[in-house]
């Protein structure tokens, strides 16, 4: 078992930022950087520890459907972080959600002798670093399907397909929201803002829907890919019947159109659905702040090298300080310690190791660590008051990763801390809604009671002293 908390900053590129117009550069930059290009379905899995035992990594097995680019005579395996090994899951807050059946392009960059990941490089191939790097086309579950809006995916598809000279194969358009054609018609949903990962309740009223559910079902937007709407047939539907449908809000569900759809059919409401924050869960089941380190509950040690960006310690400080402010998280910054670490792919990753409660149910996890890796490669601001259009602010990376830390997900709203991504020249600050997802988190954590995990314990003495302005002190 690993013991430690870990801020550290490490040298990775980043994409990030982008803007439609360079869009072309990027997939063309894309196609030619990457190694080989495939559109693939995964065919199978394994997840196992990294060789310094820092990272769980999963491999996943790609079964070459159409190669766009590069040549590939086996089976290129795709290696992510995150994972479950024994008793430990990894998530990642950066790695795509794979499962087996999914299919995509995926643009690849062969491992090299010299990772930290595998002795064993044959056939296997990290993502290249870039958003274009997966794009998804569907999966045998119908369990995300692309809600593209803007039409994103279909032009970057396009120009797959120009550039390599090659017909993607299972090519999505658009999904056509044929709600003219459709039988069934939403014509309500109460609560219309809820909360996800809470188990809050929602209904959703309407005609058509069947009597049973069947092979019907309902869909959302996706808190980690609002381009995205998901589905699942594990979703947790407490009532179906012709006129009403009462379910719980998914985990991961995000501010859209609630979806229903009917043998193959989608209608869906004319209202969005609002999502005010997004506990993360596993498996409809709450995830635990223990008392780990003794005082309370978790200690943070900043990577030494974070000293050498000038002012990027103060904000990383000043944002542990802000959120224990905010929500009395049990946090603490502790000494620093140089452990070695591999790299993240995005401007800041947030890595959290879950572990199994040791309940009789397996599906039950405490959080036992979370890593916390920045890019070095970014045009980062570290005085905010100044910034940029060029520049991507520190300050708001960190507290958007420190969320994760606390067990907050995505959202839907593009000035939220936890939207899924920022802006050049953006600030954002923690917000009252991460504040009351804080809070809902922390006192989940401290009605726990284990036999295996201390429950964790708030200090109450006074806050930290920093200074901040648009903080939300509430102790
Ligand atoms: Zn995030």
């Amino acid at each position: 078992m690993r013991e430690f908390f870990l801020i550290s900053i490490l040298v990775i590129q980043v994409v990030f930022g982008f803007s439609q117009n360079n869009k072309k550069t990027s997939i063309q930059d894309c196609l030619l950087k990457s190694d080989i290009v495939v559109e693939a379905e995964i065919v199978g899995n394994h997840s196992f520890w990294d060789l310094q035992h820092r990272n769980i990594y999963t491999a996943f097995e790609l079964k070459i459907i159409t190669p766009l680019a590069g040549y590939s005579d086996k089976n290129p395996k795709l290696l992510l972080k995150g994972g479950k090994v024994d008793d430990i899951l990894q998530i990642v807050s950066t790695s795509p959600k794979l499962e087996i059946g999914d299919k995509g392009i995926f643009m690849l960059q062969k491992l090299t002798g010299q990772n930290k990941i595998s002795i064993n490089t044959d056939n296997f191939y990290l993502l290249h670093n870039s958003e274009y790097s997966f794009i998804f086309l569907g999966d045998e579950n119908q369990r995300v399907e692309s809600a593209d809006l803007n039409g994103f995916i279909d032009d970057t598809l396009s120009e797959i397909e120009r550039i390599s000279g090659k017909k993607i194969k299972n090519n999505i358009s658009a999904p056509v929201l044929k709600s003219a054609k459709s039988t069934q018609n939403i014509t309500g949903f109460t609560p219309k803002t809820v909360t996800a990962g809470t188990g809050t309740t929602l209904t959703i009223n309407g005609e058509g829907f069947g009597n049973l559910q069947e092979e019907s079902l309902v869909w959302f937007t996706n808190a980690d890919n609002p381009y995205q709407i998901f589905s699942n047939s594990d979703f947790k539907i407490l009532s179906w019947s012709n006129t009403q449908i009462q379910m719980v809000v998914p985990p991961e569900a995000a501010t859209g159109k609630i979806i229903v759809e009917i043998d193959g059919v989608k209608a869906e409401s004319s209202e969005k659905l609002t999502v005010k924050y997004n506990v993360i869960q596993q498996n409809y089941k709450p995830v635990y702040l223990t008392n780990k380190n003794n005082k309370g509950g978790y200690t943070f040690h900043l990577h030494g090298n974070v000293s050498s960006f000038s002012g990027a310690k103060e904000i990383i400080e000043t944002s542990i300080k802000n959120w224990i402010c905010a929500t009395s998280v049990p946090w603490e910054i502790g000494n620093t310690l140089n452990i070695e670490h591999s790299g993240g792919e995005t401007l800041g990753q947030a890595s959290y190791f879950l572990e199994s409660a040791g309940s009789s149910d397996p599906n039950e996890y405490v959080l036992s660590e979370v890593d916390i890796v920045f890019s070095n490669a970014e045009n980062w601001c570290f005085d905010n008051s100044n910034i940029s259009q060029q520049q991507i602010d520190f300050a708001s990376v960190v507290l958007h990763e420190l969320g994760h830390a606390h067990l907050i997900g995505h959202v839907n709203e593009i000035n939220d801390l936890m939207h899924f991504s920022l802006s050049n020249g953006k600030t954002r600050d923690v917000g009252q809604n991460n504040v009351l997802c804080g809070e809902y988190i922390v006192n989940k954590s401290l009605a726990y009671k284990s036999n295996y995990f201390e429950t964790i314990k708030i200090n109450n003495s006074t806050p930290p002293t920093f200074s901040v302005i648009k903080i939300h002190c509430i102790q």
